[in-house]
């Protein structure tokens, strides 16, 4: 069981590492990719960087630098958080047990921009089974998704109903579905009766549904917070004075907390978060 499971290896998530190995705490970091710090992104304005340096590089200077400590830092993909008496991490490889988590997953960037999507967004669109799931039992839903974070929803949805459509909107689907429709158009619209949603528009037809789920791409801290019961407000999630959030033992820092979304208050957030974690799990 690791102290603390930091999910993003990004300048909050790598900061929050160093100061907790350097507290002699058992930490994990897991990571999928560069975040906001991909390819052709330049940072000149962070401190000691003469000439600045690219978002990659400083990505893999922290990562290293953590490694050297003696940091685990693993590059998969973090699909659910579950807490009962503890924290257990699930990724698209394995699934890891801490007695407390930090989220530090950055912004998120994937929604759907298709017409209908805002305004039925919240009106049988959500983005989250385990939280309104039950308001919909026995109903015929659509899925849209394609990969584990997918297949990870619909196992929580057929506890539910059986009528589920699964709709890759366009992507390729990177998983086994069995037993269930899979529809792989280009979903162009949501329409319905001003109220609620009642039908996706697909390239090639138009299908029935009571509600929507999304699970694309990648989960990231909000989706992370409405599964476990985490305050969020928009797309920040609600902290306290210490980075805590309303859930004992969970913790959040960097882009994903909001304010001014730099490198340099990233890793404050991370280094703040890591003081007060250290002093909980002392307890
Ligand atoms: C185009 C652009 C230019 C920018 N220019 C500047 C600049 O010049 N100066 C500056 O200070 N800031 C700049 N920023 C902002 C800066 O990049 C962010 O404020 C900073 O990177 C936030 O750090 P973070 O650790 O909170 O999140 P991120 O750096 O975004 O890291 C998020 C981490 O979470 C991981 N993650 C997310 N979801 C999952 C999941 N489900 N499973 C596993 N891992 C997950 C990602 O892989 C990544 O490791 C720029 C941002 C962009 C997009």
């Amino acid at each position: 069981m690791y102290d603390t499971i930091i999910i993003g290896k990004g300048p909050a998530g790598i900061s929050a590492a160093i100061y907790l190995k350097r507290s002699n705490k058992h930490v994990l970091v897991i990571g999928k990719d560069n975040g906001s710090l991909y390819d052709g992104v330049m940072i000149d304005n962070y401190y000691g960087f003469p000439g600045g340096i690219s978002g990659t590089e400083l990505i893999e200077r922290g990562v290293k630098q953590a490694t050297e400590f003696g940091i685990e830092v693993l590059q998969e993909e973090v699909i659910a958080i579950d807490k009962l008496d503890h924290f257990t991490v699930t990724t698209n490889k394995n699934t890891y047990e801490a007695k407390t988590v930090l989220l530090a997953t950055g912004k998120p960037r994937t929604t759907l921009r298709i017409k209908g999507f805002q305004q039925y967004r919240g009106k049988g669109i959500s983005f989250c089974v385990t939280c309104d799931g039950f308001f919909f039992r026995g109903k015929h839903l659509a899925l849209i998704g394609y990969n584990d974070f997918m297949l990870h929803e619909l196992k929580d949805m057929e506890f539910l109903t059986d009528k589920i459509t699964i709709f890759t909107n366009g992507n390729p689907l990177t998983v086994p579905v069995e037993g269930y429709p899979v529809v792989e158009d280009k979903i162009i619209e949501i329409t319905g009766d001003g109220e609620v949603a009642k039908s996706i528009l697909t390239e090639n037809g138009e299908y029935a549904i009571d509600g929507i789920f999304v699970a694309l791409g990648s989960p990231g801290a909000v989706d992370f917070a409405t599964r476990i019961g985490a305050l969020v407000e928009g797309s920040n999630l609600v902290v306290n004075e210490d980075f805590q959030t309303n859930i004992e033992g969970l913790f959040a820092a960097g882009d994903t907390v909001g304010g001014v979304l730099q490198v340099a208050k990233a890793a404050a957030d991370g280094m703040h978060a890591a003081i007060a974690l250290k002093k909980i799990l002392k307890k």
